[in-house]
């Protein structure tokens, strides 16, 4: 469903992805692991369209493209060839993709179901009272059907972040990508958030892309771990065999600080 064929991506002179390909399949769930600096976030944050890929230095050279569902996504077509995308493309292609960041970024002047229900009125153009009821359903999954009304300065990091998942979900998005979204929580909040999207992994097909620093989560939750170090992937596997049995050097060294 997601399918980066040989992007590079740099900052200046600072080159964070070098020729990288990868693909995710339909409902799979993927985690992205490594050390800070190696591009994960980045690799995110392209999906998001937040960023752009950076255009091949030799023009003669092929990839450099990001796709979603078999179609371009850093790029449109037009009179046959791949282009930049312009914003208007990126606008309707990303509303495939659901997000859910580090700081949760709600609406903070909109109740907690107006924070699920105004992106379906307005931009998937659902009634009102479809994007309701779908918006209780999704707050009850997270575990929050009793605080529709409240204010998301009332309530906890756990609390919010549930939201905004729940925010993400309501899009009916292909994919939910998910970056380091425990990190800006209390140790205590942590569990419940992760057992939501225990929850939504078990409930859902949605293929989910994550960054995560919670080696615990990326076992459970994951079908496949990819390890990132110099915007390359070093080795990628199943859970299991990537945790307990890692064949490579800096894998082993990785894992080795952080478990
Ligand atoms: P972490 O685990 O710390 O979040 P990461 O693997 O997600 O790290 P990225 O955030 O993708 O890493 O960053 C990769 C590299 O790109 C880093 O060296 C970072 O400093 C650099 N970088 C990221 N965004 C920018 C930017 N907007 N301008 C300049 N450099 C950037």
């Amino acid at each position: 469903i997601i399918e980066f064929d040989r992007v590079d991506k740099s900052f200046g002179d600072l080159l964070v992805l070098d020729e990288l390909s990868f693909r995710v399949d339909p409902g799979e769930r993927v985690t992205l692991i490594g050390p800070s600096g190696s591009g994960k976030t980045t690799i995110l944050r392209l999906l998001m369209t937040l960023e752009k890929v950076t255009p091949k230095a030799d023009p003669e050279r092929e990839g450099g493209v990001v796709w979603l569902e078999g179609k371009p996504y850093s790029h449109m077509e037009k009179k046959g060839a791949l282009v930049p995308a312009n914003e208007k493309w990126l606008r309707q292609r990303r509303s495939r993709v659901g997000m859910v960041f580090q700081q949760f970024n709600l609406f903070p002047n909109m109740n907690v179901l107006r924070n699920v229900t105004e992106a379906q009125v307005h931009v998937a153009g659902r009634g009102k009272e479809e994007a309701e009821a779908k918006a209780r359903d999704l707050l009850e999954l997270v575990g929050l059907a009793e605080k529709t009304g409240e204010y998301p300065s009332h309530l906890s990091g756990g609390q919010q972040q549930r939201v905004a998942i729940a925010r993400a979900l309501a899009m009916d998005p292909d994919v939910l990508l998910l970056d380091e979204v425990t990190s800006a929580l209390d140790p205590e909040l942590v569990a419940d958030v992760l057992a939501v999207l225990r929850d939504v992994a078990d409930t859902t097909s949605i293929t989910m892309l994550c960054v995560t620093h919670e080696m615990g989560f990326a076992r459970d939750v994951s079908d496949r771990v990819m390890m990132f170090d110099g915007g390359r992937i070093v080795e990628q596997g199943a859970p299991d065999a990537m945790f307990s049995e890692p064949q490579e050097a800096r894998t082993q060294d990785f894992l080795r600080a952080v478990l």
